[in-house]
């Protein structure tokens, strides 16, 4: 794959996707996600050989929501090894991030850690094990941005603690089939902080750069590849052809084995939850680089 013409494919990527109009709507359902620009765009890609890509809003924080989630999964996979897969499974759902119906008949076990479920069970697994969970997953995101003042949004962690019915009904009923082990507020306070973080797409590149790195983490890839994407994970792979995940705040990371890391942003989600920008513009780079791991 040709490095030295990747910069320009971004500026052009960028400035093309800037102009279409966006059919996304912004996650408005937390509230204190509702405020923000809808017009930010950014981009930055970051290879295994520590050279940089950006453009537009690259050095912007935003909330990473659900992406944070890839960090909890390695975390409790650090700490139960194997054991971790009788608590959630590794299947795509097919349905949207926040489901109750499937956890219903699948018995409180949730179809993959990427879901609002599977991701509240693995933070149960962390309440379980680790003294300081919020702290130990700071220190973790810190540790791999290189950013030492990285931390949570505590105004959308406390939004999200207001308007949350949905996220308490799948904890009431993983827990009503004894798959949540500690105190339900205590779980989501984790689960909402989680969600919280905010990061530059500079150094959401940089943060999940490890899982880019030679032969590491094929088990983490596996389950974005298949799970990052809630409903469009097949579409996901079908276009873009990486393994990735995206959050409600709009932002994608995508992963390039042995080659690259690549954030994107833009706030504005389609119908299944995934930045409906950061999408296309992924599928442009992929398509023009040919770098599809496919
Ligand atoms: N904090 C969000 C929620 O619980 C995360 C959703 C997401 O990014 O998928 O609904």
């Amino acid at each position: 794959m040709e490095l030295n013409n990747f910069q320009q494919i971004i500026d052009n990527t960028l400035n093309d996707i800037k102009n279409i109009e966006d059919l996304g709507q912004i996650a408005s359902y937390i509230p204190e996600l509702s405020h923000i620009d809808e017009s930010k765009l950014g981009i930055h890609l970051t290879t295994v050989n520590n050279e940089h890509f950006a453009c537009g809003d690259s050095n912007e924080s935003f909330s990473i929501q659900s992406i944070s989630k890839v960090i909890s999964l390695v975390l409790a996979f650090e700490l139960l090894g194997n054991k971790l897969w009788s608590r959630v499974g590794v299947e795509p759902s097919g349905s949207s991030f926040n489901s109750l119906v499937q956890l219903e008949y699948e018995k409180g076990i949730p179809r993959n850690p990427f879901l609002n479920a599977g991701a509240i069970v693995i933070c149960d697994v962390l309440v379980s094990h680790l003294d300081d969970p919020k702290q130990h997953i700071l220190d973790f995101v810190r540790r791999l941005s290189g950013n030492s003042t990285l931390t949570y949004n505590t105004s959308v962690a406390e939004s999200e603690r207001k308007t949350r019915y949905r996220n308490n009904s799948l904890a009431n009923l993983m827990k009503e089939f004894g798959n949540i082990h500690n105190d339900i507020d205590t779980v989501l306070d984790v689960y909402f902080h989680l969600c919280s973080i905010e990061m530059t797409c500079k150094e959401l590149a940089q943060t999940f750069l490890f899982l880019a790195m030679n032969g590491k983490n094929l088990l983490t890839n596996a389950v974005m590849q298949l799970c990052g994407f809630y409903d469009e994970a097949g579409e996901f792979s079908f276009k873009v052809g990486l393994p990735g995940k995206s959050g409600v705040g709009g932002g994608i990371i995508a992963i390039h084995p042995n080659q690259y890391s690549v954030a994107v942003w833009s706030p504005k989600l389609n119908k299944k939850g995934n930045s409906y920008k950061g999408i296309k513009i992924l599928e442009v780079i992929t398509t023009e680089t040919g770098s599809s791991i496919f």
